[in-house]
């Protein structure tokens, strides 16, 4: 059985990485698992990074994340590049289970998993991210000026991600399966006001086109199977995404979404001594500075709690 740790902190996103940051210069020596796969987080998969303070003239996304975990590392954070795949937060001690079955042991959890954006499933969506594809108009918006966008689908996100792109966008079509909208009124009305903004209704991507660079989509019409061709050199997909909380089922609170509930404005979970940060919790903001942010609140809680207990 091993030694019982300070922390141990599963998921290496900028939420995990500040959370080991923080928990490392308070000498609690995290013990940071940052997943087999993807460690660094989403951050990993995209180019440029324009809006994370501190760097003017912008950094690429896994430079970025290379750093934060450098800065981790430097003060004492041990990191394993391994998936978690088994928890037990119930008691005073948790346990956390890597892939070989080894059994870690702390007095404190931070879970910082992240979530996974929807993807359409099509082949040239990953070859595409980042050369026309996105998932976050916040983030990549300003690369569109004066593009013909396609945005896809019907829900709040898709309304706000295509009200926001039509500030810089010459068009901006938002794809839907059906003939009418999930989004709330508010913001239904507030698309179909933009003079912009026009719709396809009834209609999925068939195809995305473009070698170096997006340049169309094949739609088909989901009623008569018809296909047409929409020139496009932006294409924003809006389906949802899912919070990585699988293993934390049947033991952490979920809301309605999936995603991880915390007693705001702290870090707290329904359970003593376990905290939560980042996207797994967040479904408004999702961005790397708010992920930042609210890892190293939960290094911040943890830290107290642990305090507490000497
Ligand atoms: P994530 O970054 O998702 O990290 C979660 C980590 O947890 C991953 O490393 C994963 O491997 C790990 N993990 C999950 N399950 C386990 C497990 N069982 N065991 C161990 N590890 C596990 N935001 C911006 O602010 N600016 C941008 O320009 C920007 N561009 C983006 C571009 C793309 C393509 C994408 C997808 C997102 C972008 N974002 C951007 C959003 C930003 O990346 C996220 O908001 C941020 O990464 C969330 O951080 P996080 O730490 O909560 O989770």
């Amino acid at each position: 059985m091993s030694d019982v740790r300070n922390v141990i902190i599963i998921g290496s996103g900028p939420a995990g990485y500040t959370a080991a940051l923080y928990t490392a210069r308070a000498s609690l020596k995290p013990l940071v698992f940052e997943g087999a796969v993807t460690a660094g987080g989403a951050l990993m998969n995209t180019t440029e990074v324009e809006n994370f303070p501190g760097f003017s003239d912008g950094i690429m996304g896994p430079e970025l994340m290379d750093n934060m975990r450098a800065q981790a590392e430097r003060f004492g954070a041990e990191l394993i590049p391994d998936d978690v795949v088994a928890v037990d937060l119930k008691g005073d001690i948790k346990t956390v289970t890597d892939s070989a079955g080894t059994v870690h042991r702390a007095k404190a959890v931070i879970v910082t998993t992240g979530s996974q954006h929807r993807k359409l499933g099509l082949p040239n969506e990953d070859a595409l991210s980042g050369r026309g594809v996105s998932w976050c108009a916040t983030c990549d918006g300003f690369f569109f000026k004066e593009h013909d966008i396609a945005v896809i689908g019907g829900g709040d996100t898709a309304m706000e991600e295509a009200t926001f792109l039509s500030r810089f966008a010459r068009s901006v079509t938002i794809v839907h399966r059906r003939d009418s909208l999930r989004a709330s009124k508010a913001m239904q009305e507030r698309a179909f006001a933009d003079p912009k903004i026009k719709f396809a209704w009834d209609s999925e991507v068939a195809a995305i086109h473009g070698e170096q660079k997006l340049t169309g989509l094949t739609l088909r019409n989901t009623k008569t199977g018809e296909t047409s061709e929409l020139p496009a050199t932006g294409l924003f997909i809006a389906v949802g995404h899912d919070p990585r909380t699988e293993l934390f089922k049947g033991q952490l609170d979920l809301d309605d979404e999936g995603y991880l509930k915390v007693d705001a404005p702290s870090t707290r979970t329904n359970l003593t001594g376990v905290f939560a940060a980042g996207d797994v919790v967040d479904h408004t903001y999702r961005q790397a500075i708010t992920a930042a942010g609210t890892g190293c609140s939960a290094a911040l809680d943890a830290e107290r709690f642990l305090a507490a207990l000497a």
